[in-house]
Formats: C-alpha cells, sequence, structure tokens
C-alpha cells in the first residue's frame, strides 16, 4: 500500500511495497499513456476526478494517482515522454531504495543550470509563407519561448531549459520536409539546434499552417531526444522514429487538436505525418485517436494528412 512520503508543490514522493514513484506533476501533460501501464489500475485519467483515498493529482486534475493502489513498481515510468514519472530515489538509487526527504532531484524534467542563459528562437526562413506559419508558433521577437505556441510545446517537456533553436529554410539530404542537426551542449549548459525546414525541396508547397506546425513539432521533439542523450538522461537516438512513434503522436495530436481547434482524427494523421518508416505505423493498419478509443483506417489517415499537406483543409495554404 502506498503512502505520501514527500509532496512539494505538484510533485510527489510516493512509496509502495516494491519502490518509490516520483510524479512530477508541473511536467505532465495528461496524455494518458501511463495509464494502461499500471498493473494495480492505480492511474486513471478524468477530469474532475473523484477522490478515492490518498491521491496525488496534477494542475489539471486529470492525471489521478490512487495513492494506496501504488506498489511503486515503476511499470509506468517508461510510458511517460515527458519524463513526468521516475521511479527510485537519490542517494538510494533504483526502485527500492532508501529515499531521503528532501534529497531527491530526480524529477525527471531536465532543468537547466539555475543560471542558465536565456532561451531563444531564431527564425531564418526565407520563403515568406512557410516563414510566417513559423513566425505564427513562435511568437513575436527571438525570446518566444516566454509567449509563443512553440514555447507551450517545449515547456511540456523541460521548464527551465536554456536553449537556442535556429530554424532555417533550405534543402534537406533525404528530402524529408524537416531536419535537426548541430545539436550541441556548451559548457555552461546551453542546448543548440539547428532545424533545416526543406523549403527548396518542395516539402511545403501548398502546404497548411497544421502541416507545417507538425513538422516543426517532429523536429522538436528530435530536438529534445538529443538534448536527453547529451545530458546522458536517456540513450535513445535522437533519430529514432520508433519512439516518436510510439510515446510522441498522442502529445504531438493534443497539442495539434487544442493549438489550431481541429478533430482527434486530423491531429492524429497529423502528428503521423513524417513516421511513415515507424514499426508502429508500417505493422498497423488501425490508428487510434480521441480519448474513448476510436480508430481509423491507414487510408483514412493518409487521406486526413494530405488534406492538410495541400492546403485543402487548414489555414490558408502556402502557395509559391
Ligand atoms: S509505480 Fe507501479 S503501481 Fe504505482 S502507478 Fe506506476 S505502474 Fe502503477
Ligand atoms: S504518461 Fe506522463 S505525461 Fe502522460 S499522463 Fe502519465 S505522467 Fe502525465
Ligand atoms: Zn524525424
Amino acid at each position: 500500500m502506498g503512502t505520501i512520503l514527500e509532496q512539494v508543490g505538484s510533485r510527489a514522493v510516493i512509496q509502495g511495497n516494491d519502490g518509490i514513484l516520483i510524479v512530477d506533476g508541473d511536467s505532465c501533460i495528461t496524455c494518458g499513456l501511463c495509464e494502461p501501464e499500471c498493473p494495480e489500475h492505480a492511474i486513471y485519467m478524468e477530469e474532475g476526478g473523484v477522490q478515492v483515498g490518498p491521491y496525488w493529482t496534477n494542475k489539471f486534475n486529470e492525471f489521478n494517482l490512487v495513492v494506496q493502489m501504488c506498489t511503486g513498481c515503476g511499470e509506468c515510468v517508461g510510458a511517460c515522454p515527458v519524463n513526468a514519472l521516475t521511479s527510485g530515489s537519490e542517494p538510494g538509487g533504483g526502485s527500492g531504495g532508501t529515499y531521503v526527504p528532501g534529497s531527491g532531484s530526480s524529477s525527471g524534467s531536465p532543468g537547466g543550470p539555475s543560471n542558465a542563459a536565456p532561451s531563444s528562437i531564431h527564425n531564418n526562413v526565407p520563403k515568406p509563407c512557410v516563414a510566417a506559419a513559423v513566425e505564427a508558433m513562435k511568437g513575436t521577437g527571438n525570446n518566444a519561448l516566454l509567449s509563443g505556441k512553440m514555447a507551450q510545446i517545449i515547456s511540456n517537456f523541460a521548464t527551465n531549459l536554456s536553449i537556442n533553436i535556429n530554424i532555417q529554410g533550405g534543402t534537406t539530404a533525404d528530402g524529408r520536409p524537416g531536419n535537426t542537426m548541430n545539436q550541441s551542449l556548451s559548457a555552461d549548459g546551453k542546448y543548440s539546434a539547428t532545424i533545416v525546414l526543406n523549403t527548396e525541396g518542395g516539402s511545403f508547397d501548398g502546404a497548411s499552417e497544421e502541416y507545417i506546425s507538425a513538422v516543426i513539432i517532429h523536429e522538436i521533439i528530435h530536438a529534445y531526444l538529443s538534448y536527453l542523450t547529451l545530458t546522458g538522461a536517456n540513450t535513445i537516438n535522437n533519430n529514432n522514429h520508433t519512439t516518436l512513434a510510439d510515446k510522441y503522436v498522442r502529445p504531438m495530436s493534443n497539442w495539434l487538436r487544442d493549438t489550431y481547434g481541429i478533430t482527434d482524427a486530423e491531429a492524429t494523421a497529423l502528428a503521423w505525418s513524417g513516421l511513415a518508416d515507424a514499426p508502429g505505423y508500417i505493422n498497423s493498419d488501425s490508428f487510434e485517436y480521441g480519448l474513448l478509443g476510436q480508430t481509423m483506417s491507414k487510408s483514412t489517415l493518409a487521406d486526413l494528412y494530405s488534406q492538410f499537406r495541400v492546403g485543402f483543409k487548414g489555414k490558408t495554404g502556402c502557395s509559391f
């Protein structure tokens, strides 16, 4: 039977019979991917969820954890795309370690150093239509991490990140719509990456803003995974579309749905764009969307995606 060892703000440390689970509510984006992983059914997603015994819930009151039912087994940890769940503790180390109150720093979200340089996003895309879509996502000014739509995405992953992203146009080596390159981590902890959009290779001719956004989010997640690798937080190959397909389609589609007011099916189709080489796409004929577990066929998904790609759906298409 689990008990809360410590709770500070939305961060809770739960001790179960098998180990310790640390939940970082500020990082949780309420995607629900952890829910089916819990063998105890201790996690449930519900807006305004009813309290069942001692429990912990995040700020949106959608992620609910029935603390009494949590054994601290850690099965849920790997499902979380934003590292909001961690098992074990420091300095105990690993599942079942001894937790020293106040000592844990293992909230999953990788924070930058407290004196980190300010973050910035630079829009260097020459094609006016694509540049306008990037600007709409980025917000005004280079310090847009404080305000723009991209900031919402990035802050889902890391609230305290010192980051410098340059977005530019050009051609990508493999003809993909986007490429993330030049990832580096400086001595003072600042992460830099360049996102190249294939504006000269025709990837965005006629595209809707929603499609351009989906490509940029995809690249931001590549950048995030490479950041985790550079900081030693994981060993995921940032070019690994398997990881994007398995863990990030839901967060991407939720964001696209909420930002552009499109349907779950449309947002899910957009989130799958660029992942056609992932086993999760190749080996599936039916794709889940929405909270009720509806499914659509691969051809429906491809059709929805294509309509955003060429501007039949979505905000004003790019015509060159
Ligand atoms: S640690 Fe185990 S029991 Fe607790 S919520 Fe995660 S999966 Fe469920
Ligand atoms: S998987 Fe992570 S982000 Fe998604 S609901 Fe669970 S804790 Fe929140
Ligand atoms: Zn990719």
